[in-house]
């Protein structure tokens, strides 16, 4: 079967290798049909991530059919539909015990730190198999993860009804925690970057309002849409790295409020502006990745037409074409959004 793995910084080879065994007794094994590139696909290329480390098979956006099932999976069949949680857990840890694998301190994420699913087949937990209605498309269905990361920090925000929230960072996570926090209920939701294709984008997906860094300031936009900083109830940071986002957010958010961090922090990520954090009270959440019932959700809000994906996926390659693809990438020759492969 055609599997690509990423060999080396830089380097892809595409490989016919042996089919996986059958699976275990609680394992399932799935034939890919159509897998997302991740911001962290690109950085693995480049040697740029923590936790991965060539060889490796990287993909962990997938979806695809049930090929054959271990003694064990029940309530799975042959030829169901599905996505799943890329998750290797310990099993034994309380927060396993808990179904909070997120928080596995022995977690391993496939296509990170196990090999995931820039392959035809692939054996997983089968546990972590999450079927998706026929009213969804596969399409959809690899995109669920990326979904749930922005469901879950959604769910972490705890919108209400009348609140009006902040999302910083229109990217595919902050454009899926956008859509997730108008779909749990808050009144007004307002998408703050510095890319005004990525704004129109957010814009398309129902965003109540945009503010452009490039063009106002942070306070001139919330004073234009909501009458100020001091009417946000919620700010939540889809961008991390070195931190610019979040204390732009402690420098305006009001008194006692919450402020949820979903992007991924550097390790030496600056935010000046901490004490006024402490001073001001805020409540700082943080969220990382998902659990299974996000999936489960995030699927019954695609199927609803609450999380769409018009115009997320921009670029369609075949798994085959994955060092071309890398190519396109790396010379930044097209301007990409979400990249689907498929497998064929
Ligand atoms: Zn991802
Ligand atoms: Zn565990």
């Amino acid at each position: 079967m055609l599997t690509a793995i990423l060999e080396d910084l830089g380097k892809f080879i595409i490989k016919d290798t042996p089919e996986p065994p059958a699976p275990g007794s609680s394992e399932v094994q799935i034939r890919v049909e159509r897998i997302g590139i991740c911001g962290s696909d690109i950085s693995a290329y480049y040697g740029r991530h923590p936790y991965i480390h060539c060889p490796i098979i990287l993909g962990h956006e997938f979806s695809g059919t049930i090929e054959k099932l271990g003694a064990d999976a029940s309530g799975l069949a042959i030829g169901d539909r599905c996505t799943i949680v890329p998750h290797l857990k310990c099993g034994v840890c309380p927060a396993c015990q808990a179904g909070r694998y997120n928080q596995c301190g022995e977690l391993r994420v496939l296509g990170a730190q196990a090999d995931g699913a820039f392959t035809e087949l692939i054996n997983v937990p089968a546990e972590m198999v999450v079927n998706v209605p026929d009213s969804v498309s596969m399409e959809q269905a690899a995109m669920v993860e990326p979904g749930a990361v922005g469901y879950h920090a959604a769910r972490r925000a705890d919108p209400k009804p009348h609140e009006t929230v902040v999302i910083f960072g229109a990217g595919p996570i902050g454009m899926f925690t956008m859509q997730s926090v108008k779909a749990l209920g808050a009144e007004k939701v307002i998408s703050v970057d510095k890319d005004t294709d990525r704004l129109a984008l957010a814009s398309s997906l129902g965003v109540d309002g945009t503010i452009d860094l490039l063009q106002e300031t942070l306070d001139a936009g919330l004073d234009r849409l909501v009458g100020g900083a001091a009417n946000v109830d919620v700010f939540i940071d889809c961008v991390g790295f070195s931190g610019d986002a979040l204390n732009n957010i402690i420098r305006v958010a009001r008194r006692g409020i919450r402020v949820v961090v979903a992007g991924v922090l550097e390790s030496t990520c600056n935010v000046p502006l901490l004490p006024d954090f402490v001073e001001h009270e805020l409540t700082m959440i943080g969220s990382t990745m998902y659990v299974k019932q996000d999936f489960a959700d995030v699927l019954e809000l695609m199927a609803q037409g609450k999380i769409r994906i018009d115009g997320i996926i921009t670029h369609h390659w075949k798994l085959s074409d994955v060092k071309e693809l890398y190519k396109m990438i790396d010379a930044r020759s097209e301007k990409f959004f979400k990249i689907v492969l498929s497998v064929e």
